[in-house]
């Protein structure tokens, strides 16, 4: 049974430190990785160091660790996966889109980026 898990905190302070927007996509991200059995670990939402542009502070950045050898194989399928799927319901396809996702070295990182 896949589970959600948190590097820095508990389940409930890491939802909290996201913006509602950004937990709804959160919600998303752990369907999206249910749905395919994999754990959703959440490695950083507000803490970590990050750049001066960074949408970690206000809580609409979430970075979401690699589990295991698939995930790094296939980092860039599995991110297209996710982009997919927290823009589905962008309306009028072919919108800006509302959330980036990014896969860096070792996470995903996600955030909330209306245009
Ligand atoms: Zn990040």
């Amino acid at each position: 049974m896949p589970r959600t898990w948190f590097k820095e905190s508990c389940c409930a302070q890491v939802l909290m430190e996201m913006t509602p927007e950004m937990a709804e996509g959160h919600r998303l991200i752990v369907r999206y990785f249910a749905l395919r059995n994999t754990d959703t670990r959440v490695t950083c939402v507000r803490g970590g160091t990050h750049g001066p542009n960074s949408k970690h502070p206000q809580g609409n950045a979430v970075d979401y660790g690699f589990q295991g050898q698939n995930a790094i194989a296939n980092r860039e399928a599995i991110g297209d996966g996710l982009r997919e799927c927290l823009n589905e319901g962008c309306p009028n396809n072919g919108c800006s889109k509302v959330f980036d996702v990014v896969p860096e070295i070792t996470h995903w990182h996600v955030e909330y980026d209306p245009k």
